[in-house]
């Protein structure tokens, strides 16, 4: 039931450093019937098929009626799939350190296999989504950048990325707290936290490394700024550059949307995305608002050591402290 026209399954690709407004946007698009949201599909090996941690829709992995058609589909069942095998796979292809030679034009032919087979693994669950679904457009918010110079060797993907950058300072504020895992069955568990420092070398080393793949992949750098400033217009946007039509209703989730837009009730927002930010588990309207609570409470140390250490990108993407017309409402 793929789309006729597009014998590639079509992915929307979200990149760039975590909490940077992924889940917020992914929700968001996966409101149109011909969108699928997938979340994280780089932690499903560990995460859903590993430890069965709950999907967005509420059940355990292996519970979860989608993922277990995609499993189906995909793989003739998730049985079949030696997680073993992948993780190593994925330790020889996926890491940030393997950038540099798969940015390269051309590689040595095992190491051509390798990534061939590793990204054909993401290529049948994309394509297994799209049928089950009937969408035409499935977006995954696994976010790494070597995870996205894999796909960009895939032999029979139609990749398209989003480059989702914020404010560095506002993403070493969010990787500063402690935020609790609710996918997590079976104990507690917690997001990891990030000292600034560590904030700053992964934040430069992502977002350069998206400018290095638009040698070889379509493209779309978008600001989380921006986003939050417009939303409806941010999945117009979106829904252009993965070659879909607008569709007016899928902004009936927001909250206080358009009059026209809230005759009919929202519906419930919840996709079957493996991995990703706890508000995959909340219901209900989405509020998009950009979230500035780093301008008073990241401590003046912290902020003078991210501002320092991601200087270059911050200006190349208009976070230009007090003097930058972003920031006319910065409190000193
Ligand atoms: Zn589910």
């Amino acid at each position: 039931m793929s789309a006729p026209e597009s014998p590639q399954p079509r992915v929307l690709f979200v990149g760039g450093l975590g909490r940077s407004g992924s889940t917020l946007l992914e929700l968001l698009l996966a409101q149109s019937r011909d969108v699928c949201a997938v979340g994280e599909v780089v932690h499903l090996w560990e995460r859903a098929l590993g430890a069965d941690e709950r999907c967005g829709c509420g059940e355990r992995f292996t519970a979860c009626p989608f993922w277990r058609q995609v499993g189906d589909e995909a793989f003739g069942g998730w049985s079949a799939v030696d997680r073993d095998d992948v993780l190593a796979l994925k330790d020889r292809v996926d890491r940030t350190r393997h950038i540099p030679r798969l940015a390269k034009n051309t590689l040595p032919a095992e190491q051509l296999a390798d990534v061939r087979r590793y990204a054909d693994l993401y290529t049948r669950i994309y394509r297994a989504a799209l049928a089950v679904t009937g969408a035409r457009v499935v977006v995954d918010s696994s976010k790494h950048a070597s995870l996205a110079f894999a796909l960009s060797w895939a032999d029979d993907l139609d990749l398209r990325v989003l480059h989702l950058v914020r404010d560095s300072r506002a993403v070493a504020y969010s990787w500063g707290k402690q935020v609790r895992r609710p996918e997590v069955v079976d104990g507690e568990d917690f997001m990891p936290t990030f000292s600034p420092f560590e904030v700053s070398k992964l934040w430069t080393a992502q977002n350069a490394a998206f400018h290095l793949l638009a040698g070889r992949a379509k493209v779309l750098r978008l600001r989380y700024e921006d986003f939050t400033a417009d939303p409806a217009g941010t999945v117009r946007r979106l829904r252009d550059f993965t070659g879909l039509p607008d569709d007016p209703a899928a902004l009936r989730i927001l909250a206080g949307g358009a009059p026209e837009a809230s005759a009919e009730p929202a519906a419930p927002f919840r996709a079957h995305s493996v991995a990703g930010n706890p508000l995959r588990f909340s219901g209900g309207p989405l509020t998009v608002r950009r979230d500035e609570a780093w301008r008073d409470r990241l401590p003046r140390r912290s902020r003078a050591v991210v501002s320092l250490a991601t200087l270059p990108l911050r200006v190349r993407y208009g976070y230009l402290g007090q003097r930058g017309s972003d920031e006319s409402g910065e409190r000193a």
